[in-house]
């Protein structure tokens, strides 16, 4: 197949690439990083990378990958019972670490390999063809363990490509980046993404608002971000100005991962005039639809399937949502070349994941608006209430909470319920600890913004929510799926 990175196999220039805080490599100096890379993993199946939000963890990935080798990043922030699954699941050859990383126990059995951001190597040719996997990601582990989603070479082409159709994206983006690097969203995206479009990473390590606004107004065009994080923005746009210009000026502002909720979508959007384009994906499919921007970005959509992506609603008898009327709500099914090919070791789920015509099954609900946008209304298995005789999406129940000046954060779950079948459970963090919203109070409030039917039956009030390293909420450990 053709390179995943012509800009590191062509020519590569001396120009910035990648930097991570005060370390940073050109694009001439990346290929000879990775060169060496390659030359260490040649030969392999899959090396594992102990992905660090550093460096040297882009330079391992990209030298496996351009070594036609696949890379299963690690988590360095897991616990030992799910690295040993993952090692266990995934056998990999060998671990790739930034030298003296301290690697826990449970890899001790595994050759390991230190990456030297400074090596010099020549490029590996690659005789890797697309159906080749280029990496195993493990899926977040929402709703259940981790399950390895192999992801062939032509998926990581195909998505990064279709979303440089929808963002106009090209090497002249610079991207500010303040995400882990073992997810879809901070490695394909905010990595290998700027590398195939030749254009630049800025890494922040940690995610900070400074970091955010020194970026952007340093030239850097662009921001992928998480939910959480445009939270965080949200909140200091106000009493930041700086911010404020950094984001007004910025050519794209992303978000995805996790629904952005509508308040801050509209704050962000009243205090800079920019809104905030949300795309949708999951590990196994990476992505299937954005706002483009020429599109209209309102609150609450994902816009629309990506060029290649087939996209359908589907009822739970198998009917096809056909109608655009923003209201009939079915699950998202999608097909197409960014697709993953399996579930490792797991023939079972594979199987079950994918229809008779070979539509993946996301587990996402949605409806489509008239324009064809989609809004997801929240997962099948624990964001759809069944309560008196209506599916209820608990997205736009939190949204409504969320407006509420003495919410915090808000959750919302189905628990069962001998009248109604299930009945709408509010798990909210209150803005002053001291003053804790009431249930009347919060319900009357949903009632008068949704309809009746949709308010809260119990409240339950909480420090924090539950949520994973990727800023989603672990709606099964609030007692729910
Ligand atoms: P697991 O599959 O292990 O339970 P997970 O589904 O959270 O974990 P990921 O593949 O990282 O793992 O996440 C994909 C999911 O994230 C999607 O299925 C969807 O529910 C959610 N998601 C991603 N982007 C968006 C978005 N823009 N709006 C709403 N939900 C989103
Ligand atoms: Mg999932």
């Amino acid at each position: 197949m053709s390179s995943l990175f012509p800009s590191l196999t062509d020519d590569p220039a001396a120009r910035e690439a990648l930097r991570f805080g005060d370390r940073s490599l050109t694009y001439r100096e990346l290929a000879a990083a990775a060169g060496a890379v390659g030359a260490r993993v040649r030969g392999r199946d899959r090396v594992a990378v102990w992905a660090t939000p550093t460096l040297h963890t882009a330079v391992a990935v990209v030298g496996t990958l351009l070594a036609g080798v696949a890379a299963v990043p690690l988590n360095p922030k897991s616990g030992e019972k799910e690295l040993g699954h993952i090692v266990a699941d995934s056998a990999p050859a060998a671990v790739l670490a930034a030298p003296g990383a301290d690697l826990p126990g449970v890899l001790a059995g595994l050759e390991r390999i230190d990456v030297d951001v400074r090596a010099v190597g020549p490029v590996p040719a690659a005789d890797a063809e697309d159906g080749d996997p280029a990496l195993i990601v493990y899926t977040s582990g929402t709703t259940g363990p981790p399950k390895g989603a192999v992801l062939p070479r032509r998926a990581v082409a195909a998505t990064l490509d279709a979303l440089a159709d929808a963002w106009r994206w090209t090497a002249r983006d610079v991207l500010v980046h303040g995400l882990p690097l073992f997810h879809v969203h901070g490695l394909v995206l905010g990595i290998l993404g700027p590398l195939r479009r030749g254009g630049s990473v800025r890494h922040l390590g940690r995610f900070t608002t400074e970091g955010v606004a020194r970026e952007l107004n340093d030239g850097a065009t662009m921001l992928f971000g998480v939910p959480t994080m445009y939270h965080r923005i949200a909140e200091a746009l106000p009493g930041d100005p700086e911010l404020a210009e950094a984001l007004a000026g910025a050519r794209l502002l992303v978000s995805g991962s996790a629904a952005l909720p509508v308040h801050d979508h509209e704050r962000i959007a009243a205090a800079t005039g920019r809104r905030v384009i949300e795309r949708y994906g999951m590990t196994e499919t990476l992505m299937n639809t954005s706002v483009r921007v020429d599109g209209e970005a309102r609150a609450g959509t994902v816009g629309v399937p990506l060029p290649g992506v087939e996209l359908r609603l589907v009822e739970e008898d198998g009917t096809p949502v056909t109608a655009r009327d923003g209201e009939t709500v079915g699950e998202i099914q999608v097909r197409g070349p960014n697709l993953f090919t399996e579930y490792l070791n797991r023939p079972d789920a594979t199987a079950a994941a994918f229809t008779a015509d070979g539509f993946f099954r996301t587990g996402d609900m949605a409806v489509r608006d008239p324009d064809g946008s989609v809004r997801i209304v929240g997962r099948k298995a624990t964001d759809l209430i069944k309560s008196g005789g209506y599916k209820i999406g608990a997205g736009e129940i939190e949204n409504a909470l969320l407006e509420h000046p003495a919410v915090r954060e808000a959750a919302v779950t189905g628990e069962p319920d001998a009248d109604l079948g299930e009945r709408i459970v509010a798990w909210i963090v209150p803005a002053d600890p001291h003053a804790p919203p009431g249930l009347e109070e919060l319900a009357d409030h949903v009632a008068r913004r949704l309809a009746p039917h949709k308010r809260p039956r119990v409240v339950r009030i909480l420090d924090v929510l539950p949520r994973n390293d990727m800023g989603k909420i672990m709606k099964r450990a609030l007692g729910t799926a």
